[in-house]
């Protein structure tokens, strides 16, 4: 059996990924725009309804001692809300590192898709590492698949690349976008996250031509395909298995430890069935 090289990666720039109403989760106040700033000011630009809610306070992105860490993230991402012009975001205010899967997190988004009616449902992808980002995107395609309306899960990436199969050509949109990264000083003070999401998408037009400068990746899954591979990674074999993956993911305190205990649960899990997980112990994924 052959597999073409565009079932891999797209070879074709798109302006949009979709029109409707756009819902788009952000586990913390930067991510709505690292990730998919460049969508949100084409779904403005096309008309489309767009709502963003910030999940978690960020909290712990300042330094201990802050007089008012909640506050200034928040102006952080109205700020960048004022530049894509999507109007004001909504702050859910879990605690940072702290937004937890489960039946509250799932009702809470289900609320949220009908709520706003959402078409379209931006969240992390499930490739993501940080816990928060990661229980998002869980939480997300759990909340679509038993969702009633015919929402689409558009994964974004911001810590981890993800497996594309659709990549938006922002070439236009780019220096707007790095203006509302800028408006994450905070944030800029501790890492250069607009010089290293530059550089995301600008290799996101790799296979798009001279003509695209820079693109944002996403995997855009309908309902139908949330419950099916290869968008799994992790090919869970149960729906018990989600939570406990989740829960997995609080206990080892370092990055590297959490990556090794995502691994080690890859394995002992779904030892014949982690294709595409990348640092399974000892090989045998
Ligand atoms: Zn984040």
């Amino acid at each position: 059996m052959s597999v073409a090289e565009h079932e891999f990666i797209p070879y074709r720039a798109e302006q949009r990924l979709g029109r409707g109403r756009a819902l788009i989760l952000a586990p913390h106040p930067d991510d709505e725009v690292l990730g998919c700033g460049g969508a949100i000011m084409r779904h403005v630009a096309d008309g489309d309804p767009v709502r963003v809610i910030i999940c978690t306070d960020g909290a712990l992105g300042l330094p201990p001692g802050h007089p008012d860490p909640l506050e200034t993230r928040r102006q952080e991402s109205r700020c960048a809300a004022r530049l894509l012009g999507y109007g004001e975001p909504i702050f859910w205010d879990w605690p940072d590192r702290g937004l937890g899967y489960g039946e509250e997190l799932l009702n809470q988004i289900q609320e949220a898709i009908a709520a706003w009616q959402a078409e379209l449902v931006y969240a992390p992808s499930c490739w993501e590492v940080h816990p928060d980002h990661l229980n998002l995107a869980l939480a997300c395609a759990e909340a679509i698949r038993h969702s009633a309306r015919a929402s689409q899960l558009v994964f974004y990436e911001v810590g981890v690349p993800l497996w594309p199969n659709r990549l938006l050509d922002i070439s236009g949109l780019s220096e707007r976008k790095q203006q509302a990264i800028a408006c994450f000083r905070s944030q800029l003070a501790q890492q250069d996250y607009g010089r290293q999401i530059a550089g995301l998408n600008a290799f996101r037009s790799y296979t798009l031509g001279p003509q695209v400068q820079a693109a944002e990746a996403y995997r855009v899954l309908s309902r139908a395909e949330l419950s099916s591979p290869p968008w799994d990674r992790l090919h869970l074999p149960t729906p018990e298995a989600l939570p406990e993956l989740a829960r997995s993911l609080r206990l080892p305190r370092s990055p590297y430890d959490r990556s090794v205990s995502l691994s080690e649960y890859c394995y002992q899990e779904h030892s014949q069935k982690c294709a595409g997980f990348s640092s399974c112990p000892n090989g045998s994924c």
